[in-house]
């Protein structure tokens, strides 16, 4: 049997806890890429709140969340709050991503881009860089509590918090002027929301890589549970050659008699020589040799792991690879061009074209016409009638805008803008403004009108800003 990849267990109460596992390292192609992806989701999550941006108005910042202002910028694009369906529409195109990469790929996104695996890839690395490798790890575990286990404990477990800290105050400063807010922050002059949100994350980032770790991929995320419904026969899984590992007789340590591959072979014995190597570099501690089960994050240590074993015995690698049931059971090439993986391609693709040209399209601007119902309307002296209606007008643009306002579908109709001399807005801005319309009685049984305010920009072009409302008089 192979070395557990873990500490021996305690049993308490009949509850048996989960084991400590203690991951050693490997190398090879997964496990570059998988640091590669850590580099990459890293750089990008806490550098980019720095990086600063050339906009004609708001903010320098490439990405930032203006809640103030009700405004997302992000690089060029700048989000107002009634573009909230593109956030929709982003969450949905990324749910067919995944269901697309999970029906042809498998748990890829579990093994190199969730933020579980990566924090808790990172905090692994802290471990072995203070306490040492795997050994040495569950040496001091063991070992009663002296200077060298407390010294090293804590080492460890403030590089944690440090870690979780960062990771915490990078959140908060994509919701503000990254640079005032880190001044800030330390001088104590943000809102105390932005203390309560870095000590929550914080604390949950702490717990969840440092203490909660492959528990939380084993028996808390719904991930793991709802994927078996996106897979197939034909999804890429991480196997182990059960035929070749294990042939008649069973896999075997190397012996003197069971030494070279044409020894075991004629022996019956497997190419596994039960080294464990796949097991102790597991995150999740599962033995992959027990067949596909739902710890498996796939990230292809294990794969590492037995390429390196065979390459230093001279025999062929892929005892664990990337394979599929189909693959394993009935030796033939999967099959991806499936209508399922097709429609969920198309849904991705269709709808990340939509959401592209939408957003490169979107109006420069846009208006909503309020009707203020108390009174309805009033009678004037000169007998006409008068209704009065607020106009929120919303200057996406990154220019000044001079407009006019004008009606369609009241002829003859009066417009009052009050003491406002001229509509001019600025890029990025908002302006409410109270229209009075005034007019003569309508003659239909119900007295109401349906027209149109019309606005037309004077200093740019673009098309005219439209939206209907209704004008009332006595029936
Ligand atoms: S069995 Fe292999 S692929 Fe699956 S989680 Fe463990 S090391 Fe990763
Ligand atoms: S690493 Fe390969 S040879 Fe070693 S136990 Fe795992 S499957 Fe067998």
């Amino acid at each position: 049997m192979a070395e557990p990849n873990s500490q021996q267990r305690v049993i308490f109460n009949g509850v048996e806890p989960a084991q400590k596992v203690f991951v050693r390292s490997v190398k090879g192609s997964f496990r570059n890429f998988k640091t590669l992806m850590l580099l990459l989701a890293y750089a990008v999550y806490f550098l980019l709140p720095w990086l600063r941006w050339d906009r004609i108005s708001g903010p320098d910042q490439a990405v930032l969340f203006d809640l103030d202002a009700r405004l997302f910028y992000i690089f060029g694009l700048i989000m107002h709050p009634q573009d909230v369906v593109w956030l929709t529409a982003f969450l949905i195109i990324a749910a067919y991503l995944l269901f697309f990469v999970t029906g042809v790929l498998g748990r890829v996104w579990c093994g190199y881009f969730c933020f579980h695996t990566l924090w808790l890839d990172t905090y692994t690395f802290i471990e072995r860089l203070v306490q040492g490798e795997r050994p040495a790890r569950i040496r001091l575990s063991k070992q009663p509590w002296n200077a060298e286990k407390i010294t090293k404990i804590s080492i460890t477990f403030l590089l944690y918090l440090l870690v979780a800290f960062v990771t915490g105050f990078t959140f908060i400063i994509y919701w503000g002027n990254a640079p005032d807010m880190f001044f800030g922050f330390f001088a104590g002059e943000l809102d105390q929301a932005a203390y309560i949100t870095v000590a929550i994350l914080t604390a949950s980032t702490f717990m969840l890589a440092g203490f909660a770790r492959e528990q939380l991929c084993k028996s808390v995320c719904p991930y793991a549970r709802f994927q078996a419904a996106m897979f197939d026969r034909d999804t890429l899984i991480i196997a182990y050659d059960d035929k070749r590992g294990e042939a008649d007789a069973g896999r075997a340590k190397i012996s003197k008699d069971n030494k070279t591959r044409e020894q075991r072979q004629a022996n019956n014995i497997g190419d596994c020589v039960d080294c464990g190597f796949c097991v102790q570099v597991c995150p999740t501690g599962i033995d992959i040799r027990d067949g596909l089960q739902n710890e498996c994050i796939s990230c292809g240590l294990c794969i590492d792991a037995c390429n390196q074993i065979m390459t230093n015995l001279g025999w062929p690698k892929g005892l664990v690879r990337y394979t599929s049931e189909r693959e394993v059971t009935m030796g033939i090439r999967p099959k991806y061009f499936k209508p399922k993986n097709i429609g969920y391609a198309l849904a991705f693709i269709g709808g990340s074209i939509w959401m592209g040209w939408n957003m490169a399209n979107q109006d420069p601007m846009d208006m909503s016409v309020r009707k203020i119902r108390q009174p309805m309307y009033v009678q004037l002296s000169d007998g006409r009638y008068q209704n009065s209606y607020e106009l929120k007008v919303n200057n996406k643009s990154q220019q000044t805008v001079d407009l006019g306002l004008v009606i369609e579908g009241l002829p003859n109709a009066e417009i009052d803008l009050g003491r406002l001399k001229e509509l001019k807005l600025k890029p990025e801005q908002t302006q409410s403004v109270l229209v009075r319309i005034k007019h003569e009685r309508i003659m239909h049984s119900d007295g109401q009108q349906p027209f149109e305010f019309v606005l037309v920009p004077k200093n740019i072009v673009f098309d005219p800003i439209r939206d209907s409302a209704l004008f009332y008089t006595p029936k």
